[in-house]
């Protein structure tokens, strides 16, 4: 497959209906979901929940939020019954943490070492500021549990070109040193649009072909 055709795929993913499933509190919550998984995760006002929504077209989808530290569940979204995208509870924020750590922690690696549909995680860094120690920390957890991650930075528009070379060499090098790091980085802005249809294209990757047939009365049609 080109790039340009998997650019389209992607396209094409993100352009079905996207479903809200049920927020996870807990880990007795998380639903038995035979599809394809990805998961959204970084330190919380990174921007993810603005990622999320512009990856997907829609405004309102994933909360975007000006106090950090709020979102504190797991919430799931059925992408056209092909993927499953997981906007996970953000970290590092100090006065969260500190309460939270615990609770979060225990529900956090739950999810990750108990899905196995879990394809792949996309792990969010502000362009601006680069890998930082709690996402050092979320990498050594992602190698513990053999889930292959792939960092995003996001908030691309917001620095130069020649700082955002920078940056980008920086966190890749420190993917570079941990097991379940993805080589690839993706630079994106969900201000500009900038790397959106590649993180589409990446997703649809992993995602349920649109012919899989996994759609109920789907017999004899194949979609694509
Ligand atoms: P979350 O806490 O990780 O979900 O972060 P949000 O999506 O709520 O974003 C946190 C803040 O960063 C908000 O004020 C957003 O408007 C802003 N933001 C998010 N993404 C971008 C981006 O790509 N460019 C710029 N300039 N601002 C962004």
């Amino acid at each position: 497959m080109t790039q340009s055709e998997a650019i389209e795929r992607g396209r094409l993913l993100f352009a079905q209906e996207c479903r809200f499933l049920r927020p996870i509190v807990s880990l007795e919550d998380v639903p038995d979901t035979e599809l394809p998984e990805a998961a959204f995760i970084g330190r919380s006002n990174v921007g993810k929940s603005s990622l999320i929504n512009a990856l997907t077209g829609r405004n309102a989808l994933a909360r975007v939020s000006n106090t950090p530290g709020r979102t504190r569940e797991i919430n799931l979204f059925d992408l056209g019954r092909r993927l499953i995208l997981a906007d996970l509870p953000g970290y590092g924020f100090a006065r969260v943490a500190k309460a939270q750590s615990a609770a979060w922690r225990r529900l956090i690696s739950g999810y990750l070492q108990g899905r196995p549909q879990l394809a792949r995680v996309c792990l969010l860094i502000d362009s601006r500021h680069g890998v930082k120690d709690s996402d050092e920390t979320m990498m050594d957890l992602l190698d513990g549990a053999a889930v292959s991650f792939q960092v995003i930075l996001t908030k691309s528009d917001k620095i130069d070109a020649a700082e955002l070379a920078n940056v980008l060499n920086a966190v890749a090098a420190a993917t570079e040193k941990h097991t379940a790091g993805h080589p690839e980085v993706f630079v994106t802005s969900s201000e500009t649009g900038a790397g959106l249809a590649e993180v589409r294209a990446a997703l649809a990757g992993v995602a349920l072909p649109s012919d899989s047939g996994y759609k109920p009365a789907a017999a004899g049609r194949d979609g694509g």
